[in-house]
């Protein structure tokens, strides 16, 4: 059998089925109040680019550029790449659209898939959603510690926040940054055989990731290792100093962690990422910091900005383990089932008014007898069944037949929308009006 004989998802993807897709929407729902409310606007790019952006930005020592990247070639040669992240993109726009003449800060977010050809498990696929925000034009403390406290709020908003919590570091201005990578250089060299051999390239390419490894030898050379704090520059502390004085003012709880570093070149200054409380990195749910060097290093005018990610398969799954409930909004509420050709007419023009007057409806297909429907709108498990045969027809009525109590009533036709509003209650009604949305 040809392994496409039956046909599954690639590995390390999944579908996203009906229920799950409830919680989608609503982080959906949260992500994008949440961000209107701070004045961030929504950017979508492509969900492939030149794989030369990613490598350039993310730095060829990433282990997203190393083992990650989706690449290939599109029938001219042209090199692509699915998109392993979203900041890459959003400064690549920000840059070719001209965003610079925009009032500043430029504040976007996204809510996308990303592909990375990671090793699958628990929490980790070959595609993934994530949203993100960055802030582009402006560097202040105060804007860092704004966006990790938007982070923090939607955790609040989706009833996560207690299971994470908040690392921050610093990992200097550029020039900082190199002074200490090449402090960390020195102390490895010397010390390969300590240090196993799937890591060994990284003393040289991006000696700072030795740092943030799960390895237990690495972790032991780590605590030894010079610390970061040592090569910071004046300006690096202070700017330090002043996102800490931030989150405390707005009540943010934090851990100084000087060995997070975050895997991609394009950071300085400030680190961050939300650690599941127990399993630590493994499980994080999001991470960000300043990159104050990546839109002229694209291309650009030279411009700060900061950013944050998070990933909303980690969010769902940490919503489903604390039995966090998001609203059932694809329930249906009415069957209707009929006899004969004559009600079925009937109930065509009845169902598009009930759908119209916001009641979820299915129905008006079913070939059986009543009971045989009754008993499908039993599996609907909807609140109310509307039924209508040949005498209904006659009579100008319907049968409304409340399914958990098996009690009925016949209403006239005209008022059978009205009394199942009255019923369902305006406050659950799926109300969709396009013209009021519209600004005339
Ligand atoms: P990163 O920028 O790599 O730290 O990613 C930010 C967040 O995206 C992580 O904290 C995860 O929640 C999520 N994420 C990253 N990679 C994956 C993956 N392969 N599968 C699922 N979620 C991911």
């Amino acid at each position: 059998m040809s392994e496409y004989e039956a046909f599954q998802t690639p590995k390390g993807v999944h579908d996203i089925l009906p229920d799950d897709h409830q919680y989608h929407t609503y982080i959906k729902k949260v992500i994008r109040h949440r961000a209107r409310q701070a004045g961030f606007k929504r950017i979508t790019t492509p969900i492939f680019e030149y794989a030369e952006l990613f490598k350039r930005s993310l730095g060829g020592g990433s282990d997203v550029v190393k083992k990650e990247m989706f690449e290939f070639k599109d029938k001219k040669g042209r090199n692509l790449c699915l998109k392993p992240e979203g900041t890459a993109g959003v400064v690549r726009a920000y840059i070719e659209n001209g965003m610079n003449q925009l009032p500043r800060p430029v504040q976007l977010y996204y809510i996308e898939p990303h592909f990375r050809y990671d090793r699958p498990q628990k929490g980790r696929y070959r595609q993934f959603w994530q949203y993100g925000f960055e802030v582009l034009g402006e560097s202040d403390p105060a804007l860092d510690a704004q966006l990790i406290n938007l982070a923090h709020k939607i955790h609040e908003d989706l009833r996560i926040d207690d299971v994470f919590a908040l690392q921050l570091n610093t990992i200097g201005t550029i020039d900082s940054r190199k002074a200490y990578a090449q402090a960390l250089e020195d102390f490895y060299v010397g010390k390969e055989r300590s240090v196993p051999p799937e890591f060994r390239d990284l003393i040289y390419s991006n000696p700072m990731r030795l740092l943030d490894q799960k390895d237990e030898d690495l972790q032991i050379l780590a605590e030894l290792a010079p610390s970061m704090k040592d090569y910071l520059d004046k300006e690096s502390i202070e700017y330090h100093e002043e996102v800490k004085e931030y989150l405390d003012e707005l009540g943010i709880e934090y851990i100084e962690n000087d060995k997070l570093v975050r895997g991609l070149d394009y950071y300085s200054k400030t680190v961050f990422e939300f650690w599941d409380k127990h399993d630590g990195a493994q499980n994080a749910v999001g991470g960000g910091g300043r990159y104050d060097g990546l839109v002229e290093f694209l291309g650009g005018q030279p411009t700060p900005a900061v950013g944050y990610a998070s990933g909303i398969e980690r969010i769902i799954a940490n919503m489903k383990k604390h039995k966090v409930r998001v609203p059932a909004k694809d329930n249906l509420h009415i069957f209707v089932a009929q006899l004969g050709k004559a009600a079925k007419k009937k109930c065509l023009p009845l169902i598009d008014k009930l759908r119209d007057a916001g009641l979820k409806t299915m129905g008006a297909v079913g070939k059986g007898s009543i009971n045989e429907q009754l008993r499908l709108a039993n599996k609907f498990e909807v609140p109310y069944t509307v039924l209508m045969g040949l005498t209904e027809v006659r009579e100008g009525t319907a049968i409304i037949r409340d399914m958990e109590r098996g009690e009925q009533e016949t209403v006239d036709i005209e008022d059978v929308v009205e009394r199942l509003v009255e019923l369902i209650g305006e406050e659950d009604l799926d109300k969709y009006s396009p013209s009021e949305l519209l600004y005339s």
